[in-house]
C-alpha cells in the first residue's frame, strides 16, 4: 500500500475542505476502498475519514418519504422499521448483498460508490480501460461470465455491483451532496451513474471532493415489493441477474403499478420505464411478458461467457410478474 496522510473530519464542510488535492478520498466503512488501496488500484495521497460526521440518522420528510444520512450502515438501513414497513424492496436488496459483518461496516454513501467486480480490474498486471485508461479491455473476449450485457461499450463491459443501488433506482431516490466549494446539490439516482462509453474510468457525476451527505426516498409506493437475486452462492456473492420490483394488481387482476429495476446485467442499475409502461394495465399474459422482455433486452449484447444472462433475465422477468399476479411474495 502506498503512503497516505490520514485526517478525520467532524463536519461535512470540513470534510470537503480537507478533501484536496484531487488525489484525496473519503473513507467510510472502508470495505471497498481499503481493498483497492492494498492492491494499489486506488492510491489516494490523503484519506479523509468521514465516519464521525453527524450523518447517521434516518428522518421522515414532510412529504412522507425518508432522508437517510450517508453514514447509516447497510445493516441499520435494512433493519429500520420504516424501511421494512414501507420500502421492503430496499431492505431485501441490502440483505441480499455481502455478509452481516460487511453490512455492519458498509455505509449508504459508500455502497453507491463501490467499484466493479470485473476480474481484470483487480488483476493489476493486466490491461483494463477502467483502471488504466487507454490500455484495453481484455474482458471482451475473455473472462466475462459475470459482466454486463446492457449499457456496455467497446471500451468496457463491467457490471455495476451494488444491490442497494438497484432498489434506490427503482424507488426514484435522490442523492444530496456538498461540493468542494461548500455548495450543495441534489442528484437523482437515475442521473448519478455514467455509461462507460469511451471513458469507463468516469463512473458517476460527482465532482472531485464532492461528499454524499444524504439520500432521499420519496413517499412509499403501494404494491408488492420483491428483490430476486440469481447468484452463484446463497450468500457472499454478487448478482448474476437481480430484479427489484414493486407491482400492484387491481381487483380485476390487471397490473396496476409496475416498477422494475435490474442488477447484474447493466453497467449501471438498469431500469427501463418503457418496459413498465408496456406491462401496466395489462393482465400480464405470456405474450405481453414476451414483448416486455424483448423491449428490455433489445440492445443487450452478450460477450461470450455472459450470453446466458439474456435468457436468464427473460426468465426472471416472467417469474417476477407471474408471481405478483398470483399474489405471492418473493
Ligand atoms: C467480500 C465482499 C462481498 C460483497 N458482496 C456484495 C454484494 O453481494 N452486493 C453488494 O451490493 N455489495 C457487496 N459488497 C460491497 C459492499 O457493499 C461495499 O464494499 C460497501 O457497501 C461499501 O461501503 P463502505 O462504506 O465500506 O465504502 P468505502 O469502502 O469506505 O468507500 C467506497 C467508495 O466510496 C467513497 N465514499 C464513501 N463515502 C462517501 C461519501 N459520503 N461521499 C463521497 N464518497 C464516499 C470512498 O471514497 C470510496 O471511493 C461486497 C464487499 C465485499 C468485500
Ligand atoms: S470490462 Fe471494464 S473493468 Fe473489466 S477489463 Fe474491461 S475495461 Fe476493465
Amino acid at each position: 500500500m502506498k503512503r497516505f496522510e490520514y485526517i478525520r473530519a467532524l463536519e461535512p464542510q470540513q470534510a470537503v475542505m480537507f478533501a484536496t488535492p484531487k488525489e484525496a478520498s473519503f473513507i467510510a466503512g472502508g470495505t471497498n476502498l481499503l481493498d483497492l488501496m492494498k492492491l494499489e488500484i486506488e492510491t489516494p495521497t490523503k484519506l479523509v475519514d468521514v465516519t464521525r460526521l453527524e450523518l447517521q440518522q434516518i428522518e421522515t420528510t414532510n412529504d412522507g418519504g425518508l432522508r437517510i444520512g450517508t453514514l447509516v450502515s447497510n445493516s441499520d438501513l435494512a433493519a429500520h422499521p420504516d424501511v421494512i414497513a414501507n420500502y421492503p424492496v430496499l431492505s431485501r436488496a441490502i440483505l441480499a448483498g455481502a455478509t452481516g459483518q460487511l453490512r455492519n461496516k458498509a455505509s449508504t454513501g459508500g455502497n453507491f460508490l463501490q467499484r466493479t467486480r470485473c476480474y481484470y480490474f483487480y488483476q493489476t498486471d493486466s490491461a483494463c480501460n477502467k483502471r488504466n485508461p487507454g490500455s484495453g479491455c481484455p474482458a471482451i473476449g475473455g473472462e466475462n461470465r459475470t459482466l454486463a450485457i446492457l449499457g456496455t461499450s467497446d471500451a468496457c463491459i463491467a457490471q455495476h455491483p451494488s444491490d442497494m443501488a438497484v432498489a434506490m433506482r427503482l424507488l426514484d431516490a435522490t442523492i444530496e451532496t456538498v461540493k468542494a466549494d461548500g455548495s450543495t446539490r441534489k442528484i437523482e439516482v437515475k442521473d448519478f451513474y455514467c455509461l462507460p462509453k469511451d471513458t469507463p474510468h468516469i463512473e458517476n457525476v460527482l465532482e472531485s471532493g464532492e461528499l454524499i451527505t444524504h439520500v432521499i426516498l420519496p413517499a412509499p409506493i403501494k404494491g408488492m415489493h420483491t428483490y430476486d437475486k440469481v447468484r452463484d452462492r446463497a450468500s457472499y456473492a454478487f448478482a448474476l441477474v437481480s430484479c427489484a420490483a414493486v407491482i400492484d394488481v387491481d381487483d380485476s387482476g390487471n397490473l396496476d403499478t409496475v416498477r422494475l429495476a435490474f442488477g447484474g446485467i447493466g453497467t449501471q442499475p438498469w431500469r427501463n420505464e418503457a418496459v413498465e409502461a408496456l406491462l401496466t394495465d395489462t393482465d400480464g399474459n405470456d405474450d405481453v411478458i414476451t414483448q416486455a422482455a424483448d423491449l428490455l433486452l433489445k440492445d443487450a449484447k452478450g460477450s461470450g461467457q455472459n450470453d446466458f444472462k439474456i435468457p436468464l433475465t427473460r426468465r426472471l422477468l416472467k417469474q417476477v410478474i407471474q408471481r405478483a399476479l398470483a399474489g405471492k411474495g418473493a
